[in-house]
């Protein structure tokens, strides 16, 4: 799905508020009465000007008509909905900018952009269902869409999640970038100069760098989490230069909506998943495989040098945070499973590092090879959706909710 941001700038005062009725609108209504549009948008210009602004925007495909049993009227689509989070974003300064796409997972979409300030920044749209709206293709619009609304809402959720677990990270010190701001099913984080270790060929000092991966996990562990798709995708490597590796750590973790806590039931398979996926990733690319040494007597790292060859859950972990707790991970209590993990569990990436994925790679890595120089090449679509957004922050203010979104 393209984040097309092209009609933006077109879109008066009037129609923004519209737009945003048939948000507020959907909380109580799955399909949104034209009539009750116009109530909450409530326009000093009357009636007929908000029925223009719902032409409009049914038009630009940022809501849709539907009819259900009894009545006619609108629903938000993922456009709408990406150009509500764009609007507050560029009212709040935090993303007045976008730039090219820097990737595309299964259920997420990254942009590189920029703050009031100039400042780099990656716009994370989190777009849960992306598969499974293939395969609704053929069903009825009403079908298709009342689907559609609830991946909106999970994807609101995940983004939410994600935003909470990485601002309570940085806020204690992990090794990730840092959050800045949240709408809807979108967060906006600082860019890593850097790329994701996927694409490392060489480094002046893997077994430090493989020391250092598996200190993180344990640390996080220790802190109640468990990060739960850790591996060469989501380990960012800092370009050289740009930190100083006497003091820092040349990586930064990302991606976090899976994690869970340590307390989960499973907790001890899905650290132990983590684990084999580092040390499967050293093994390939370094031929870097090392044995537990009990010749050695430091611990306080993992590999040749140290005591242990890797963590081990019952051996290593010892609680001294409860992290999972401050942001309610998913099994720090028995309690029912919540909708996002029920989502996020059925559509894992199931990343295990097959040799399938190992042949692949090569191609996709010719591929994908130039995310890297985002920020030189553009592409057509990305350099439409530059500097759009800055058109937007003179517009009138969007109401926000509780949540300041
Ligand atoms: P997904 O949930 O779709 O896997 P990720 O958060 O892992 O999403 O991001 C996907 C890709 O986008 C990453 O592999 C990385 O290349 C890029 N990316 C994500 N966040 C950043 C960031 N803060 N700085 C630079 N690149 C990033
Ligand atoms: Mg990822």
């Amino acid at each position: 799905m393209k984040l097309d941001t092209i009609h933006m700038r077109y879109l008066n005062a009037d129609d923004w508020r519209v737009l945003q009725a048939v948000e507020n609108g959907s909380r109580s209504h799955e399909v949104v009465p034209t009539k009750l549009i116009g109530q909450i948008a409530n326009l000093k210009t009357g009636m007929g000007s908000a029925n223009r602004a719902i032409s409009d925007l049914a038009k630009l495909n940022l809501i849709s008509k539907l009819r259900n049993a009894k009545y006619d009227g609108y629903r938000l689509t993922y456009n709408g909905f990406d150009y509500l989070a764009l609007k507050t974003f560029a009212q709040k300064k935090t993303l007045v900018e976008l730039g090219s796409t820097i990737g595309v997972g299964k259920e997420s979409d990254i942009y590189a952009g920029k703050d009031g300030q100039g400042n780099e920044r990656v716009l994370k749209i989190h777009r849960l269902g992306r598969v499974s709206f293939r395969t609704v293709k053929n069903k009825r619009d009403y079908l298709r869409n009342k689907e559609a609304q609830s991946w909106m809402h999970l994807s609101k959720l995940a983004a939410e999640k994600e935003y909470e677990f990485m601002t309570i990270l940085y806020e204690n010190g992990f090794e990730i970038p840092r959050p800045l701001d949240h709408s809807r099913h979108c967060v906006v984080m600082e860019l890593v100069v850097g790329f994701p270790m996927r694409q490392l060929r060489e480094h002046f000092q893997y077994k430090k760098l493989y020391s250092q991966l598996m200190q993180f996990m344990v640390k996080l562990a220790n802190h109640g989490l468990i990060h739960c798709d850790y591996n060469e995708y989501n380990i960012m490597i800092k370009e050289d230069g740009s930190y100083d590796p006497a003091t820092e750590p040349g990586f930064l973790v990302i991606d976090f909506p899976q994690c869970i806590s340590i307390n989960h039931v499973d907790a001890e398979f899905y650290f132990k998943r983590d684990v084999e996926c580092i040390r499967r990733f050293f093994k390939r690319r370094f031929g870097y495989s090392p044995k537990d040494d009990s010749m050695m007597l430091d611990t306080d790292g993992y590999g040749d040098g140290f005591r242990h060859a890797y963590p081990v859950f019952s051996r290593d972990v010892q609680r001294i945070g409860d992290l999972d707790m401050q942001v309610k991970a998913s099994g720090y209590r028995s309690e029912k499973k919540t909708e996002l993990e029920d989502a996020l569990g059925s559509m894992k990436r199931d990343y295990d590092g097959t040799e399938e994925d190992e042949e692949e790679e090569e191609e996709e890595e010719e591929e994908y090879g130039s995310e890297l120089e985002f920020s030189e090449s553009e592409s057509d679509t990305d350099s439409v959706n530059e500097k759009i957004v800055q058109a937007l922050v003179d517009g009138e203010e969007l109401e926000t909710d509780k949540f300041g979104n």
